[in-house]
């Protein structure tokens, strides 16, 4: 069974009561107008700490139900156990999905998994299941994912929603060049935790040539019981999102690719890296600042030879090491000089 294109998934966090799921359902079915989507609503949510919100459970289900019937929007839900899987499939959701927690552990999914080949043999109904990137960034735990998923005969689509709500695009990228025969969503909201950050993140689907996005819209984002930060109202979907997702309409329909987004993954990367790249520089000042301050208060000048050397010489160690990756002995101690500059300078 193949899928169209683009695949949006669009819907609250979670289901918290029948009027939350029925209202935003429909507010977004006006915003939406002529675009095709799936409504998604967490009916369990495997949240990090038992303090909050854990979902309504099998009720949610019936809700989702009434949508599907009342406004005939395929919908989806979340699945973090066998059990679940049974009792979704039942309720008539057309979609499922993983979340990043359970995404982690090989042995849910793969418990995930036999639920659905069960159910497959079965009824041979069932759409498509969605597993998105595990909280850690890793490839091979998501592509082994997908393999396991994939032995069910159900498409399967990979959905990269980063992890600690930022983009994890080396990981994706890496899963895109080994599986480009699987659909990739993206999930700017889980990615941000941040709704005005959705729009801007949304760009990045044509960049890269992804297939869709799973975006969380709420009719109360403020009164949300999860996800609150991040959930988009119909409004601003019906003004904000709209332009967009009926523009990757056009374009995944008519434009034949220029290849242009192999370079635009490969920037995507640089910039992830020049980021992480700032970011140690800085937390290095910060580290260097406090080294100053104790220098200081016992009467220690900031430049001290020993230590000077020492680091040159871990340097030189550190190079032997990275010599196949291109980095130069000069190369190296250029750009340490400069930071070492910098930090003398921090501590005078
Ligand atoms: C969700 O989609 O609501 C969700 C919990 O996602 P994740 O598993 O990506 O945190
Ligand atoms: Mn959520």
């Amino acid at each position: 069974m193949s899928i169209n294109k683009p695949i949006y998934i669009l819907g609250p966090c979670a289901a918290e009561s029948r009027e939350q799921v029925l209202l935003t359902a429909s507010q977004l079915k006006d915003a939406c107008g002529e675009i095709p989507f799936i409504y998604r609503a967490g009916a369990w949510k495997p949240r990090t700490s038992p303090h909050t919100f854990q979902g309504v459970g099998e009720e949610g289900l019936v809700w989702l139900q009434e949508v599907k019937q009342r406004l005939g929007l395929p919908v989806a839900t979340e699945v973090a156990t066998p059990e679940h899987v049974t009792k979704a499939l039942e309720a008539g959701m057309d979609y499922l999905w993983i979340g990043a927690r359970s995404s982690a552990n090989p042995l849910a999914v793969q418990a995930i998994a036999d639920a659905i080949g069960d159910w497959e043999l079965v009824n041979g109904n069932f759409k498509g299941i969605l597993i998105k990137n595990p909280v850690n960034a890793d490839a091979g735990l998501w592509i082994g994912n997908i393999e396991r998923l994939e032995k069910t005969g159900v498409p399967v689509i990979a959905v990269h929603r980063g992890c600690n709500h930022q983009p994890c695009w080396a990981m994706a990228h890496q899963v895109r060049l080994a599986r480009p025969d699987i659909p990739m969503l993206l999930d700017p909201s889980h990615m941000s935790g941040e709704a005005v950050k959705v729009p801007e993140l949304m760009k990045k689907i044509e960049e890269l040539g992804l297939d869709g996005a799973m975006v969380e819209v709420h009719c109360d984002p403020k009164s949300a019981l999860s996800d609150n930060a991040q959930q988009l109202t119909p409004n601003q979907v019906g003004h904000t999102l709209n332009p967009i997702l009926s523009r990757l309409c056009l374009v995944s329909l008519n434009s034949p690719s220029d290849g242009s987004e192999e370079l635009n993954w490969l920037r995507v990367e640089i910039d992830e890296l020049d980021e992480r790249l700032w970011d140690t520089i800085a937390a290095r000042m910060e580290v260097s600042e406090r080294i100053g301050k104790w220098k200081k208060a016992h009467g220690v000048a900031p430049l001290q030879p020993e230590r000077y050397q020492q680091i040159v010489e871990k340097l030189k160690i550190k190079n032997e090491e990275v010599k196949n990756k291109s980095l130069s002995t000069d190369f190296m101690l250029h750009i340490w000089e400069l930071i070492h500059k910098e930090s003398l300078r921090k501590q005078e």
